[in-house]
């Protein structure tokens, strides 16, 4: 059961998809990553959940994607004594260290790194951005702040402050926790939350060395004044349009989600558009119009993946959900207007004497000419089939590797199916398992092209010299 689609399908598990007889619906009706998030759940859940993704992944022969979701430095403010407050406009607020149950006219903010950044004239959102609050005074342990709208604040909710670079890492002591389950278990994908800069992605790599491949999500306006350098050192990108939508104006996401895919889709890195793709199907069976229509728009902006939050994690629809995901990515691929956009936002590289970029862009050209059926990757790091993908060819990639870890990474990057097989050792044997390949994949008739693309020596990443036209 391929899939014949290019986009991929990112899926978060939660309450309404740990039985694993709805893992393997959602699995079926098209998921090609699934998302922990770290910011809910036991480690006794995530673990339950990766067993089962992996047992799944046994049973139906396909690598499975799995994403470690990092919850990052997400602020909240303190508990209140009496219950939530209401929070008058124009009223005085403070904020404080003192760990003591709040009121109505303060409340702990656990953080002291944030009131060592904080600056008179400085603006808190609280609750999603639904209350702003403005600071007039601060000092290393206080904020006294003006309500700017009001409203109803009760415990733990979600503090951000969009015009300050904060001074704290990425990786809380609770994601380091995280991070070691999710290193034990194995998984492919870990998100990072909240990036500020470039040290913080390197800082990461440290940690995680190649043991996952790390996916940036971008959220707060620091990280996305510096989209270029984080993208060159991450190995994709998330547009995470919820806090993103918090931190910036509402009106601006459409515009930055654009710039994001542009940007990934020119240096080659896979990009996934996230957040309320889907959200009304959290209670109803069927999306709105604006929300199919959102989710073909990341599509024909040549996004990797689109993904499903709280639709598939706590939503009543979470099956219905993934197959309205699977019939729009479907219905857009077969629109003709689809290839041109596709096309008309491709930007080509200067392979500068680079031999892979050469061949990898070359088979672009290659696939329209011979209208070949398939385009046959070889490779061990994922790298060729990555690079040929930025390429957005008309062919499906087919991408062939002896590394299950490179297959179950490759599952997040558009137009890739992989296929775990054992090493080959020459030029006659790839090209005989090529063509067997794409013909028992369904991809191939007899008779028909395929262009095969690989690295000799068999098996050395970074090789990538050999290209192979041969009809199956
Ligand atoms: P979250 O990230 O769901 O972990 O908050 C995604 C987003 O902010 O859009
Ligand atoms: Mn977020």
């Amino acid at each position: 059961m391929r899939r014949t689609r290019n986009a991929k399908i990112v899926a978060t598990l939660g309450p309404a998809s740990s039985d694993p007889q709805v893992v393997r619906q959602l699995f079926l009706a098209g998921v090609d990553v699934f998302r922990l998030n770290f910011s809910h759940g036991t480690a006794d859940d995530h673990r339950r959940r990766f067993d089962g993704l992996r047992a799944l992944e046994q049973e139906t022969g396909r690598a499975i994607g799995i994403m470690a979701d990092l919850q990052g430095p997400k602020l909240r403010v303190g508990v209140f004594a009496d219950g939530p407050v209401m929070l008058a406009e124009g009223a005085a607020f403070r904020l404080d260290l003192d760990a003591a149950a709040g009121n109505s006219s303060r409340v702990n903010l656990p953080h002291p790194e944030i009131f060592a950044a904080l600056v008179p004239g400085a603006e808190l959102l609280l609750d999603d951005g639904k209350l702003r609050l403005k600071v007039e005074r601060c000092g290393a342990d206080f904020a006294e702040t003006r309500v700017q709208v009001g409203g109803r604040l009760s415990e733990r909710k979600g503090v951000n402050v969009p015009g300050v670079v904060l001074p704290i890492t990425a990786l809380t002591e609770k994601d380091r926790r995280d991070l070691a389950l999710a290193l034990e278990l194995g998984v492919d994908w870990i998100a990072l939350s909240f990036v500020q800069r470039p040290e913080d992605v390197v800082e990461a790599r440290e940690l995680i060395g190649d043991r996952a491949a790390i996916i940036v999500k971008l959220e707060k306006p620091a990280g996305l004044e510096r989209l270029e350098e984080i993208t060159e050192l991450a190995d994709a990108i998330m547009v995470a349009r919820g806090d993103l939508g918090v931190e910036m104006p509402a009106e601006q996401v459409p515009a930055i989600q654009k710039r994001m895919i542009r940007t990934c889709r020119r240096l080659g890195k896979p990009v996934v558009v996230a957040t309320q793709m889907l959200e009304s199907m959290i209670k109803s069976p069927v999306p709105t119009r604006a929300e199919a229509s959102d989710v073909a728009t990341a599509i024909y902006d040549g996004a990797d993946a689109v993904m499903l939050s709280a639709e598939s994690a706590a939503g009543d629809y979470p099956v219905e959900a993934v197959k309205m995901m699977n019939r729009i990515i479907e219905q857009v691929e077969a629109d003709p207007m689809y290839r041109q956009l596709i096309d008309a936002s491709y930007s080509e590289v200067a392979a500068d004497g680079d031999v892979a970029e050469a061949i990898c862009s070359a088979v672009r050209t290659v696939v329209a000419k011979l209208h070949a059926a398939a385009i046959v990757c070889y490779t061990s790091s994922g790298h060729t089939s990555l690079r040929t993908a930025r390429e957005r060819p008309e062919a499906p990639i087919l991408s062939l590797t002896p590394k299950i870890e490179t297959a179950r990474r490759l599952a997040m990057a558009w137009g890739v199916q992989s296929v775990h097989i054992a090493d080959v050792s020459d030029v006659t044997e790839m090209t005989d398992r090529a063509c067997s390949v794409a013909r028992s994949e369904g991809f191939a008739n007899d008779g028909e092209l395929i262009v095969a693309i690989a690295g000799m020596p068999f098996g050395t990443p970074g090789t990538t010299n050999l290209m192979r036209i041969a009809a199956v």
